[in-house]
């Protein structure tokens, strides 16, 4: 296994598999990406995981845009799950589509999904996302029924738009054996005013769910994530902004739906172009040295002040 410049292991490949999506939610960071120029075939994304594998990745997750509204979204789940060494498959989706997945991407070898849930409420649904919460809902209750395990609901906390709804959405992974993650807005591809007007610092929530919870279980490798385990139902929390020690334990690089190495969410100027060569016919040995050019760019993007 490589490590980067900071000592730390490169374990997890976010991939986007497309920058398409169903939905228009207005805090979406589309993955840091900015104008893709083409989609990665099948056959791409699972040369480009392997060489990752090689190099110490384990966990890969699927997100987008929206990965379920990729037609081929079956293969590829099939594909990357049959790699020796994929230790974990899971998936990012809006749900919207899980109705009608949720049982053939489990069988395909996915083994878990989280699903973006901003809010409870129809119309405050409709005004944050422009779609329907109701088949989200379904979808949710059928990656439980589908085995996919955990299943996480993922809620982008926005002050002023849903932060006095965490109380429910307790209430809702209570009831539908799912775990709830709190993810800190983060300001990347965002306008600036929507940012200042709705970030809110998790500081008060996570003194809230200490106070409560009968165990805090950290997860190592995970940027040190802490899992808040109320009586009812699990909380995750995702503080990143300033966050120094989220960035000292980042074991994660992205891959771009166009087929960039991005070591970084927050940076834009560090890619490394690993599709183009490829479909240029690059051999094997160099496109694993880009992979290994990517890792060695990784940095901790808050670093401790000295
Ligand atoms: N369409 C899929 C979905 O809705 O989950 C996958 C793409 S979405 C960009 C991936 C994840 O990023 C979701 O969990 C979403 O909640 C999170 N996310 C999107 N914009 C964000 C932002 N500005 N700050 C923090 N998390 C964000």
């Amino acid at each position: 296994m490589i490590l980067d410049p900071f000592g730390r292991p490169t374990t997890n490949l976010r991939i986007s598999v497309t920058q398409r999506c169903n939905l228009r939610c207005i805090y979406c960071h589309r993955e840091g990406e900015t104008s893709p120029e083409t989609e990665m075939t099948v056959d791409e994304i699972v040369e480009i995981v392997k060489l990752g594998v090689e190099l110490g990745i384990k966990s890969v997750k699927l997100t987008g845009g929206e990965p379920l509204v990729r037609e081929d979204i079956l293969k590829i789940v099939k594909s990357i799950s049959r790699i020796p060494g994929v230790q974990d498959l899971s998936m990012t989706t809006n749900g919207n589509l899980l109705p009608v997945y949720a049982e053939d991407l489990a069988e395909a070898g996915l083994n878990r999904v989280n699903v973006s849930l901003p809010t409870l409420n129809e119309q405050k649904y409709r005004a944050i996302t422009g779609g329907d919460l109701k088949p989200v809902i379904a979808g949710i209750k059928a990656a439980v029924t589908a085995g996919l395990n955990p299943v996480k609901l993922n809620m982008v906390y926005m002050k002023g738009i849903n932060t006095d709804e965490v109380y429910s959405m307790i209430d809702f992974a209570a009831k539908t054996n799912t775990i709830l993650q709190v993810i800190e807005l983060e300001p990347v591809n965002l306008d600036r005013d929507f940012y200042e007007k709705h970030h809110a610092p998790l500081d008060a929530l996570i003194k809230y769910l200490s106070e409560r919870a009968k165990e805090v279980k950290v997860r190592r490798n995970m940027q040190n994530r802490k899992v808040y385990v109320l009586p009812e139902a699990k909380v995750e929390v995702v503080p990143p902004i300033e966050n120094t020690e989220f960035c000292m334990h980042c074991t994660r690089i992205r891959l771009t739906s166009d087929g960039k190495l991005k070591p970084c969410l927050m940076r834009q100027d560090n890619l490394v172009d690993i599709l183009t060569p490829m479909r240029n016919g690059a051999d094997r040995a160099v496109l694993k040295n880009l992979f290994i050019e990517a890792i060695k760019r990784r940095r901790p993007y808050f670093i401790p002040s000295r």
